[in-house]
């Protein structure tokens, strides 16, 4: 250790100590040896979760059987979970589903906002949005034919793509998952709006970790994660919400059963239910949502002010340590340098070596990812990330770096999953 590192310990601790939300720490299970910081692509599991499934199969499953959909309240798990996730997206309650996957409420919600404007044909996607937000928008222009994607750099101002005046529809992430860099949503939806079309808001890398205000945006479509920051487990359901001012008049294509005015009247055709239950489709997969519900539980004590301040501190020094300390090794910041622009995680650009100085930080306990071509990617989740796992992070990152411990074969071969 030398003198700057035994300040920036100093620092880190003094910031710990202080830290009005640490004791949430001691809600997850954290490996031992292990750093966190990729609680942006699949949250710590809380440690109530465990209990609860066991619950769950043991007495509602095994024994409840069948009457657990009336007893348990399984059939009301997609909205009753969509409650819990109401005060982070800045909704009301009973405005939100739960239920499929991210790339699954994205096609209900294109399909459904094409529909609203059936005089225009265009889909205004960001060009480097997550490939499957573009993807289920290609599918969709497949399917029905002939509407037209058009794609726009979201750095820049979006109003020259609207002047056109045949947009149907904008899809566009608040937080974006490479750089981290976030949407003025008002603004933005603003924009959309004077331009007579409606916006999807993809909240994946934004709830759990910053504002957001939907209803006070005057949003009309979102959806989201909940296996991010919501820590709600692998391949946990996704959420969807659409604005009550537009619910009634929305149809959208995956009309199955559940979405139903009444499932069980079994009537020969497909009527929507009222809101956003008409964007529920099939049985609702209730372990996951089980296990989602008690995730969720613990935002209720969460002061989200406090949340959003010590993520903008946590990046903050992260990026001023890995600038201090790692200078001359190549890294170059690719998510915005001013906080108020920035998410909750942090990118570097690192040419050539970016994969295996991940594997060889991961191998040291520091768990972050790789995105293709070279992005190195750390995820601060402030419920359970302090600002000593990031000095210590950093400090290991410098070590990787300068003493080359990512120059082995092993850590060149990419694995599935990065
Ligand atoms: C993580 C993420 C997804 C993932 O979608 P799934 O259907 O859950 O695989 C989609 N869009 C964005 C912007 C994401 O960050």
């Amino acid at each position: 250790m030398n003198t700057s590192d035994t300040q920036n310990a100093n620092r880190a601790r003094e910031y710990d100590a202080a830290d009005p939300l640490a004791r949430f720490r001691t809600y997850f299970h954290i490996p031992a040896g292990t750093i966190y910081l990729d609680g942006n692509s699949l949250g710590a599991m809380p440690l109530a979760v465990t209990g609860r499934l066991a619950k769950t199969a043991n007495h509602e499953w095994a024994e409840g059987l069948i009457r657990s959909w009336n007893s348990a309240s399984w059939i009301q798990l997609p909205l009753l979970v969509g409650d819990r996730i109401a005060p982070l997206i800045g909704v009301a309650r009973g405005e939100v589903a739960v239920g499929d996957s991210t790339s699954v409420n994205l096609f209900k919600c294109l399909a459904a906002a094409v529909h609203l404007r059936p005089d225009r044909r265009v889909i205004l996607l960001e060009q480097d949005n997550f490939p499957t937000d573009n993807y289920m928008a290609e599918g969709l222009a497949a399917l029905v034919g002939n509407l037209e994607i058009r794609v726009f750099d979201s750095t820049k101002p979006i109003e020259p793509h609207l002047a056109s005046g045949d947009v149907a529809v904008v899809m566009l992430s608040h937080v974006h998952y490479r750089t981290a860099r976030v949407q003025d949503m008002s603004a933005v939806t603003t924009a959309i709006h004077a331009a007579g079309a409606p916006v999807i808001w993809d909240l994946s890398h934004s709830v759990g970790a910053v504002k957001v205000e939907l209803a006070q945006s005057d949003a009309d479509f979102a959806v989201g994660c909940t296996y991010k920051y919501l820590n709600g487990g692998p391949g946990a359901p996704a959420f969807v919400w659409v604005a009550p001012r537009l619910a009634a008049d929305t149809k959208q294509p995956l009309s199955g059963w559940m979405g139903h005015k009444d499932p069980f009247a079994f009537t020969p055709l497909y009527e929507p239910g009222p809101a956003v239950k008409r964007f529920v489709c099939g049985t609702p997969q209730v372990l996951s949502l089980t296990a989602l519900d008690e995730c969720l539980k613990l935002w209720s004590e969460v002061d989200l002010d406090q949340l959003f301040e010590k993520s903008r501190r946590l990046t903050s020094f992260f990026v001023e340590l890995v600038e201090s300390e790692c200078q001359g090794h190549g890294l170059v910041l690719q998510s915005p340098r001013n906080v108020a622009e920035r998410g909750s995680h942090v990118s570097f650009g690192l040419e050539q070596i970016g994969y295996p100085v991940m594997r060889a930080l991961i191998d040291r306990g520091v768990i972050g990812d790789f995105r293709t071509p070279n992005t190195i990617r750390f995820g601060f989740t402030p419920l359970y990330v302090g600002f000593s796992d990031v000095e210590r992070a950093v400090q290991l990152l410098r070590q990787v770096l300068e003493e080359r411990l990512w120059d082995l074969d092993a850590y060149k071969i990419r694995a599935a999953v990065t």
